[in-house]
């Protein structure tokens, strides 16, 4: 049985608690065969006015239900999620094709997502602060902002997603979310676990559709007060622009890199990096991006990188024994085939895979490829190629391996292998990256943690992870109560 089978109901848009069929479609693909599996609302601006007035509506009294019920009610959703896990993660791989293995992992942590926010919401207070003036009394609270905006991509099309819908609804917002075109089954899957969970109608709204039209017309709606965003950098800046004005979370792009010097454990380095590059067949902000190697250690670290290659067996993600599917769409093969044909037209050698693998059943397939003497100017090296692809650059000191590091328009997540601790730390914090970790990959992090971009790059405006986000997705009110200082001891 293939995801497919397991679809709750046909897809459509979910706006003030009804599913709503739409005209105007589009096909959903299945990647793995590049068979249409079913037809997707192309929803327009007006079905977007819909769900903004249905958000408005639901949000005026949900903002007013207690702080415990609302946290009831996401653990009571998470409840309904792991009940429904391996029919959310069939039709995960079937719509996105990563394996059935990872996609089970994606749903469990979507789960978690909504406990945690459950857990924090409970917790969260403000403060009595101190004022010049004796009689006055100075309160901070949280508050939610109103509708948000939340548009997400098609990597991680429930973990994402729920990076925004826990937190958000923890806090008391309403929301109107678009998924990504080519993930919209499985946003189907989660909403209909969400409303069965016993939200209120309205204070969640699905609109699927195209970014362009669906997304613009949440971003740049009078009456969405915030957006939260995951995303391409360039999509990221456009909605910046679009949204001049309204509080912004922005999840975007990166490259790595993962930094391994010549002190390093090999065999970590190499685990960590491979990981970091193959897990969802690339298609990871934070994955490996690029690897930086000490010259000295090239040679044995590639050996290492290439058996880990080998291991891996490209195919359908339903079938036992596959560890990589297909990559999720069209533009993402195409672009991830430019860069490494662009390396190899400037002289990099493959190790490993680099050939489409079309007779698998569709031109989505990509091998799991390692490339070494890649140079600063390849396309692989300097823009997010998002697949199976470890490209390796080698440097001869510190200085080099800091200069490549710092030689990139992103700064989301990187990773450093030394067993130098202070080398380790100073790297860290020379990187303008939001996230470094020492001796683990550019990957590893945890959906309590802070996540994000740092300023100065195109990765991305805030952190998204546990109190993080709920502190993002409410704004700080301050009253001030005037006393009268009579009854003061
Ligand atoms: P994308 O920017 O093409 O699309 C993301 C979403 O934006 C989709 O839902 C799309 O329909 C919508 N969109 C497109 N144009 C729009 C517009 N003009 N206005 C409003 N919405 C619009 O990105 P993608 O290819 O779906 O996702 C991959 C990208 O996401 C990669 O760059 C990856 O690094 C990034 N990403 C970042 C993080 C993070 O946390 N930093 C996590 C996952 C993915």
């Amino acid at each position: 049985m293939d995801g497919i089978d397991t679809l709750r109901r046909v897809p459509a848009n979910h706006i003030g608690g009804e599913w709503l069929a739409h005209a105007d479609t589009m096909p959903a693909i299945n990647p793995a065969t590049g068979e249409e599996i079913a037809r997707l609302p192309r929803s327009d601006a007006r079905t977007v006015d819909a769900a903004v007035a249905a958000a408005v509506a639901a949000g005026a009294s949900w903002r007013k239900v207690p702080v415990f019920e609302r946290a009831r009610i996401c653990m009571a959703i998470a409840a309904l999620i792991d009940t429904r896990r391996e029919a959310i993660a069939r039709v995960l791989s079937a719509e996105q094709g990563k394996v059935l293995a990872e996609a089970m992992g994606e749903v469990g942590k979507a789960a978690d997502g909504f406990r945690l926010a459950a857990e924090l919401v409970k917790q969260m207070g403000g403060e009595t602060l101190p004022a010049e003036d004796p009689t006055k009394l100075v309160l901070t609270l949280r508050e939610p902002r109103g509708v948000y905006g939340v548009i997400t991509p098609w990597n991680f099309p429930v973990n994402i997603p729920v990076e925004y819908l826990a937190p958000g609804i923890a806090t008391g917002n309403a929301i109107v979310w678009v998924p990504a075109p080519s993930t919209s089954l499985v946003a189907c899957e989660l909403m209909d676990a969400i409303a069965e969970g016993g939200l209120p109608a309205g204070v969640i709204n699905l609109v699927i559709g195209e970014g362009a039209v669906a997304g613009d017309a949440v971003v740049t709606h009078p009456d969405v007060a915030a957006i939260g965003f995951t995303g391409s950098a360039a999509t990221g800046r456009r909605i910046a622009e679009r949204a001049a004005g309204k509080p912004l979370l922005l999840e975007l792009g990166g490259n790595g890199p993962v930094v391994v010097f010549e002190d390093a454990d090999l065999d970590a380095a190499a685990a960590a990096a491979a990981g970091g590059a193959f897990f969802n067949a690339g298609q990871v902000c934070a994955a490996t991006g690029r690897v930086l190697a000490h010259r000295s250690i090239v040679e044995p670290l590639c050996d290492r990188l290439v058996e880990h290659a080998r291991r891996h067996v490209l195919g359908d993600p339903f079938h036992q024994g596959t560890t990589m599917g297909p990559l999720n769409n069209a533009k993402v093969a195409a672009k991830v085939r430019e860069h490494v044909d662009d390396a190899v037209a400037k002289g990099a050698g493959v190790l490993h895979g680099g050939r489409t693998r079309e007779d698998l059943g569709s031109a989505l397939y990509f091998e799991p490829t390692i490339i070494r003497d890649v140079t600063p100017d390849m396309k692989i090296n300097r823009e997010e190629t998002f697949g199976p692809v470890v490209p390796v650059l080698a440097f001869d000191d510190d200085a080099e391996a800091l200069q490549l590091a710092l030689d990139s328009e992103y700064g989301l997540s990187v990773g450093v292998f030394t067993t130098d601790i202070v080398r380790g730390v100073e790297m860290a914090r020379a990187i303008p990256a939001g996230i470094v970790n020492v001796n683990a990959g550019s990957t590893w992090w945890e959906i309590h943690l802070p996540f994000g971009g740092g300023s100065g790059t195109r990765s991305g405006i805030g952190r998204l992870g546990g109190r993080h986000t709920l502190e993002a997705m409410t704004e700080l009110k301050m009253i001030t109560v005037t006393m009268s200082g009579g009854m003061r001891p």
